[in-house]
């Protein structure tokens, strides 16, 4: 599939509303095979570690992904998965936990801000300042009045960077309850994944629908012409990061960044 085609299938239209509930977490016809999935994912991975080099040396732009999701959705995997060809030096990871005593001592997008990309990189957000309408939201840890006007603060916030050379995508990992109960019963049963498991997702599972419905109002008030969301079907890892791969790549091609001209002449130079 074109990637313009998929990405019209998971956009989340300005304007409208974001029908969370409506979205199937699997939606296989989007990747069918599995195969072909990865491959596809392969190829991607490789175009963007190019386009990024490209990025860099034009040093005028840069790209923000921001990945949101409940616990187990796969935003580690969607990192690991679809930057894994990026050089170190292109690529940078900030994930977001709990705010520290310093960053409550700040505006909630100060710690944020602080991680934006800077010019000629790409920048994931591992969770990100949608926590505050989110965790925050649901676990009451800020005034209703305070997190209802969040929305549009996010939304000028992302239109400054935006205008200020900052291309934004936002994806959400969408996966249903029983394959999170999957997920979080490997992480119980597997040596290997016990350091993953922290008992408060289990806190998280039980508010399942305050959650569902905080990203799902997150959706529709934040999807915007500037940076609007994609909610991504994430119940299988493959095709969840094939098409973010596809997205991300898409979207870099489409920037078509430049090497620059130099000023110089090459043949005027003789390397003895
Ligand atoms: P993890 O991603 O599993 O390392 O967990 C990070 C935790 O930090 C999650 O439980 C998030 O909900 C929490 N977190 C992230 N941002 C915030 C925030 N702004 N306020 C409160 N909790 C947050
Ligand atoms: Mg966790």
């Amino acid at each position: 599939m074109d990637w313009r085609a998929l990405d019209d299938r998971i956009l989340v239209k300005p304007g409208a509303e974001a029908g969370l509930m409506t979205r199937d977490p699997v939606s296989a016809d989007l990747f069918p095979d599995k195969k072909a999935a990865e491959k596809r994912c392969a190829e991607c991975a490789e175009a963007i570690n190019v386009l990024q080099d490209r990025l860099w040396a034009e040093r005028s732009r840069a790209l923000l992904v921001v990945l949101q999701g409940i616990d187990t959705s796969g935003k580690d995997g969607a990192v690991r998965g679809v930057f894994n060809a990026c050089g170190p030096l292109g690529v940078s990871v900030t994930s977001f936990g709990r705010p520290s005593e310093e960053d409550l001592a700040h505006d909630y997008l100060w710690r944020v801000h602080q991680a934006v990309p800077k010019r000629g990189m790409i920048g994931v957000f591992n969770r990100s300042h949608y926590e505050d309408v989110l965790v925050v939201k649901v676990r009451k840890l800020a005034p209703a009045e305070a997190i209802e006007a969040r929305y549009e603060q996010i939304n000028a916030f992302e239109k400054h960077l935006a205008e200020n050379g900052v291309a934004i995508l936002k994806f959400m990992l969408h996966i249903s309850k029983d394959e999170q109960r999957q997920r979080l019963q490997e992480r119980l049963e597997d040596p290997a994944k016990h350091w993953k498991f922290n008992p408060g997702d289990l806190e998280d599972r039980a508010l399942w629908d305050e959650y569902q419905a905080a990203y799902d109002r997150m959706l529709t008030r934040c999807s915007t012409a500037h940076a609007p969301w994609r909610v991504v079907p994430a119940d299988k890892k493959w095709r969840r990061n094939a098409i973010i791969g596809a997205i991300v790549h898409g979207t870099l091609e489409a920037m078509d960044p430049q090497y620059p001209k130099p000023d110089w002449d090459p043949k005027s130079f003789a390397i003895e």
